[in-house]
């Protein structure tokens, strides 16, 4: 064996995964079991007890799931992951670990719809309050500090316009606050981007989208950078004080750089519940495989169908990082230099009525609320996701009257052009 270290694409095969030892069977088996019979009374009491790692039962840890979580963590040079359902459940396991009721977090305006709602409305009901800053203005995040601050959450890629944020920026600010900083990567996947790289102390994932990448399962993921230290000031009692369902054990002193994806696992999914099915983290682990050459064509893709919509003469503006014109073009040379992902917006002269008009003619663009299948997507928003919100808020928001979202597929972009130019023209 050579000593060399591997490289990306090898992790995304290999990562986590071995021949099974009972079997042979290569590729990983889905172990389709609710729990697993322990040795003798002594190992069972251990396990329980967090003195010995293994398996107890489903909604803790699975075989099949752990394969995923040492993947995902290596792609993104984290110390453990913990898979979830959904990105959603992710985001909730995550804060239930930083923050009291009363407690605060910083998020970035610029998110996926979902988050602004689970921020906004389900986690004032857990007494956890969200303070809104904006992602192009760093000095807002610093203004928003205040002393029940626990966390700065942001998107690397943002939704809904996929535009780039200034991640080393925003973690010297979390820095200087004493508080993790949480990245959701979903939109560029960690072949674009790796927020820890990047001084992220937190990475979570929707797997349901890229990673998955075939619009065929819901997963979620956590990912622990093991940089942040969690014993400062009783800030973080989750992890630095003895907890009493584990005869009084403190999870940082006894778990050290992953003290807190184990929080995560144990306190978090043990007690909310939320567990990824085995054979969703089957069909993850085989997307995840191709993701490097995937998620390349969806960036070469993207960006050809920007630059024909940019010359288009029905086509009023594009919001597309990649192209050199683009206000995140620095950032998304600096952060995603392979490309600037495949999710983004453009706005039409014909503003409402030619944006349902072309979602409604286009054929091989499936109309739907998803992003990062390896079918290309169309919204709009104003019609749809957005369709509650007042027309200045839906401006706000990046979702105007005129406003279509794409996410471009792995199909032959000269398909995925002439689709465009039928609708548009029509
Ligand atoms: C879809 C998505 C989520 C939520 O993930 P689910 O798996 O649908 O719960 C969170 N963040 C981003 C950026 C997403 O695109």
């Amino acid at each position: 064996m050579s000593d060399r270290l591997p490289g990306f694409s090898t992790l995304a095969v290999h990562a986590g995964a071995q021949p099974d030892p009972t079997t042979g069977a290569r590729a990983t088996p889905i172990y389709q079991t609710t729990s697993f019979v322990f040795n003798d009374a002594d190992h069972a009491a251990s396990l329980f007890g967090l003195q010995a790692f293994g398996n107890i039962y489903t909604r803790i840890g699975n075989p099949t799931n752990a394969v995923l979580e040492e993947r995902v963590a290596a792609l993104e040079g984290g110390t453990a992951a913990l898979a979830v359902a959904s990105g959603h459940a992710a985001q909730v396991v995550v804060l239930q670990q930083l923050l009291q009721p009363g407690d605060e977090f910083i998020a970035a305006r610029k998110l996926y719809g979902g988050s602004i709602n689970q921020f906004t409305h389900a986690f004032k009901s857990f007494g956890w309050n969200v303070v809104w800053a904006d992602p192009d203005d760093i000095a807002s995040f610093e203004r928003a500090v205040t002393p029940r601050t626990k966390a700065i959450f942001i998107e690397s890629i943002a939704n809904p316009a996929g535009s780039i944020t200034d991640i080393e920026a925003i973690s010297t600010v979390a820095r200087k606050a004493g508080v993790p900083l949480i990245v959701d990567n979903t939109l560029a996947s960690p072949y674009l981007i790796r927020p820890i790289d990047h001084g992220a102390d937190i990475v979570v994932h929707s797997l349901t989208k890229f990673l998955g990448g075939h619009g065929n399962s819901l997963g979620g993921i956590i990912v622990d950078a093991g940089t942040f230290d969690w014993s400062t000031g009783g800030k973080y009692p989750m992890l630095s004080e003895p907890r009493p369902e584990y005869h009084g054990i403190r999870l940082q002193e006894t778990f050290g750089n992953f003290a807190f994806a184990i929080a995560c696992r144990v306190l978090g999914l043990r007690d909310l519940g939320p567990a990824l099915s085995p054979f969703n983290a089957f069909m993850i682990l085989t997307g995840i495989e191709t993701l490097p050459l995937r998620m390349q064509k969806h960036c070469d893709n993207a960006k050809a169908v920007a630059e024909f919509l940019a010359g288009h003469p029905a086509v009023a503006s594009v919001n597309y990082a990649g192209l050199a014109s683009d206000k995140y073009n620095r950032l998304a040379r600096k952060y995603a230099p392979k490309g600037a992902g495949a999710v983004f917006t453009f706005s039409l002269k014909g503003g409402y009525d030619a944006g349902v008009s072309l979602v409604s003619k286009l054929q091989l663009f499936s109309h739907l609320a998803n992003v990062g299948d390896t079918r290309s997507l169309v919204i709009h928003p104003a019609s749809t996701t957005h369709s509650q919100l007042d027309d200045a808020a839906k401006v706000k928001s990046g979702a105007g009257p005129d406003v279509v979202r794409l996410s471009v597929g792995i199909e032959d972009k000269e398909d995925l052009i002439a689709d465009l130019e039928q609708a548009l023209g029509a």
